[in-house]
C-alpha cells in the first residue's frame, strides 16, 4: 500500500513531467472505484490546465486552472502513471485503467487499479477545507507541526502500541506499516510499547528519525511493492534499504539478532528484540 514516501515521488515526478500541460480529453472506465466518478468528468476537466500537484497525507491534489482540483488516493493498488501517446482505444483496458485524461503534448496520465480501492474526485478549492477525506487528518511529519511536544502529548495515557500510534493518520499523517516499523527500529522502540509507557527521550528520537526514514524513501523513489509502480513504471529501490520490514529471521543488520515479526493491531509488525526495547 503506498505511504507517504510513495505519493510523494510521485507528485515530484508528475510535476516535472505534467505541470504546465492542459488536459484535452478523459475517458472513464467501466468499473467503480471506491467512490464513482462524475459522469461528466471529462467535460468539466477538458481545458484546464495542471497548474501544480501537491500531496496531503497520502492525496494527491492535481490543481487545475479555474480553481478545480482532482483529488487522487491510490488506495491499496492503484497507480498513476504518465506515458506517452495520446489516447488509442485499443490499448484502455475498461477492466483496469480506470480513468485516463489526454494532455496537449500527445501524452496520458492514466489512473490504474486493479483492486479498486482508489479514489479520483474533482473538487473546487473551497471544499479542501470541509471535504470528509481531508478533515481530521493530523500534521505533515515532514512539516513542524509534527515535533516532539506534539507526539509527547498525543501519547500521553495511551494504551494502544506505539506502532498503532503513529500509523493513525489523526495523529501524523501519511505513516504506514512500512515506514512506522523502519521508524521505531531506527528509535529503539520496541511497536508493541504502549504509547503512554514511552519515555520522553524516546519520543524525541521517533520524532527525529520520522523525517529521516521518509526523506530517505522519498529519496529513493519509495519502497517496492506487489503493485506498486512509480510514474516512470519503475519499482522504488527503498526496499534494499529496509532495517527491519519484511526481514522475519534474517539477521538485524546493526546486531544480527534474527528479526521477529509479531501481529499488533492485525498488521504484521517487525523488530530486533535486541536493538529494540
Ligand atoms: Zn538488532
Amino acid at each position: 500500500m503506498p505511504e507517504l514516501p510513495e505519493v510523494e515521488s510521485l507528485r515530484r515526478i508528475l510535476t516535472r513531467s505534467a505541470v504546465g500541460r492542459t488536459i484535452v480529453g478523459a475517458r472513464i472506465g467501466k468499473l467503480p472505484l471506491r467512490r464513482r466518478v462524475v459522469p461528466d468528468f471529462g467535460a468539466l476537466i477538458a481545458g484546464r490546465t495542471i497548474e501544480r500537484i501537491s500531496r496531503r497525507a497520502k492525496y494527491l491534489m492535481i490543481e487545475l486552472s479555474g480553481d478545480s482540483i482532482i483529488l487522487a488516493h491510490l488506495g491499496m493498488s492503484g497507480s498513476l502513471t504518465h506515458r506517452h501517446g495520446g489516447f488509442d482505444a485499443r490499448e484502455f483496458d475498461v477492466k483496469h485503467d480506470h480513468l485516463e485524461f489526454a494532455l496537449d503534448d500527445a501524452s496520458r496520465l492514466v489512473y490504474n487499479d486493479p483492486r479498486r480501492f482508489g479514489m479520483v474526485r474533482l473538487i473546487s478549492r473551497d471544499d479542501l477545507a470541509v471535504i470528509a477525506e481531508l478533515k481530521g487528518i493530523g500534521p505533515e511529519p515532514l512539516s513542524r507541526d509534527f515535533n516532539a511536544d506534539y507526539l509527547a502529548a498525543q501519547a500521553r495515557g495511551k494504551k494502544v502500541a506505539i506502532k498503532n500510534l503513529i500509523m493513525d493518520q489523526r495523529i501524523v499523517a501519511g505513516v504506514g506499516n512500512i515506514y512506522a516499523s523502519e521508524i521505531l527500529f531506527h528509535a529503539g522502540v520496541r511497536p508493541t510499547r504502549r504509547a503512554g509507557r514511552v519515555k520522553r527521550a524516546e519520543i524525541d528520537l521517533i520524532v527525529e528519525f520520522t523525517p529521516k526514514v521518509l526523506r530517505a524513501a522519498i529519496g529513493s523513489g519509495g519502497t517496492t511493492f506487489r503493485s506498486y509502480r512509480d510514474s516512470r513504471g519503475r519499482p522504488g529501490a527503498f526496499s534494499k534499504r529496509l532495517m527491519v520490514y519484511g526481514r522475519e529471521d534474517e539477521p538485524c543488520y546493526v546486531c544480527g539478532t534474527p528479526i521477529r515479526n509479531v501481529v499488533v493491531g492485525q498488521r504484521a509488525s517487525f523488530y530486533c528484540p535486541k536493538c529494540q526495547r
